[in-house]
């Protein structure tokens, strides 16, 4: 899964990043509010944390911009303390959540899982797909209810594979969500990655659609 970090304060911003990208994530950042737009209108991301006091562009103009332009990717907006009118004014443009500042980051992590959750209509944290299951709060997959070791990639291939259950997930589509921009993209990579998970999971379970992608069973 990958996020767009939207934070001017750079410690924060590095704290926040470290903490993602440790939770498994692929993450993008931006600084300013004009960046942010650009890389949410331009790049597919699974969610985005973006905080309202921003340089440039201000966060709520660049939300109110990309649910203009029907934008529907989740929103966690980041808000000052005691700042209720901005909750409300960020929900009204279209946020999905909002976090008050400071926060722990465990509860970010939370509100993130639940976020792309329900962006793909799932509502158990604990994804299931046959004997298979992968518990999105711990990161734990098993099969039949034993612990299957997957490295981090082959678990972020799968974790996206098992947020779309049924649906064909091409090899571009996998890339763009289990990478971010800076990093060297190689989508034959992605065949490798498939190509081992097919050895920890039964047999079939992972679909070739020729031509199309893949597909979980
Ligand atoms: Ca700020």
């Amino acid at each position: 899964m990958r996020i767009l970090l939207v934070e001017d304060d750079p410690q924060l911003r590095s704290l926040l990043n470290a903490g993602l990208t440790a939770a498994g994530y692929a993450v993008d950042e931006a600084d300013n509010g004009r960046d942010a737009h650009f890389l949410g209108d331009t790049e597919t991301f699974d969610a985005v944390i973006l905080d309202l006091g921003l340089p440039m562009l201000d966060g709520l103009s660049v939300l109110k911009r990309w649910r203009d332009a029907g934008r529907k990717v989740p929103v966690l907006i980041l808000t000052a303390r005691d700042n209720w009118s901005e909750k409300v004014a960020g929900i009204d443009a279209g946020a999905d959540d909002y976090l008050t500042k400071p926060f722990h980051m465990e509860e970010l992590l939370a509100r993130l899982r639940a976020l792309i959750r329900r962006a793909s209509g799932l509502a158990s944290p604990v994804l299931q797909c046959g004997a298979l299951a992968l518990d999105t709060r711990s990161g734990r997959v098993t099969l039949a209810g034993q612990p299957v070791a997957l490295t981090s990639h082959e678990h972020k291939v799968l974790d996206y594979l098992m947020h779309r259950p049924g649906a064909v997930v091409s090899r571009t589509e996998l890339t763009e969500h289990i990478y971010a921009q800076d990093f060297d993209r190689d989508s034959n990579t992605i065949e490798v990655f498939v190509g081992r998970l097919r050895k920890k999971l039964p047999a079939g379970m992972i679909e070739t659609v020729r031509g199309m992608g893949y597909r979980l069973t």
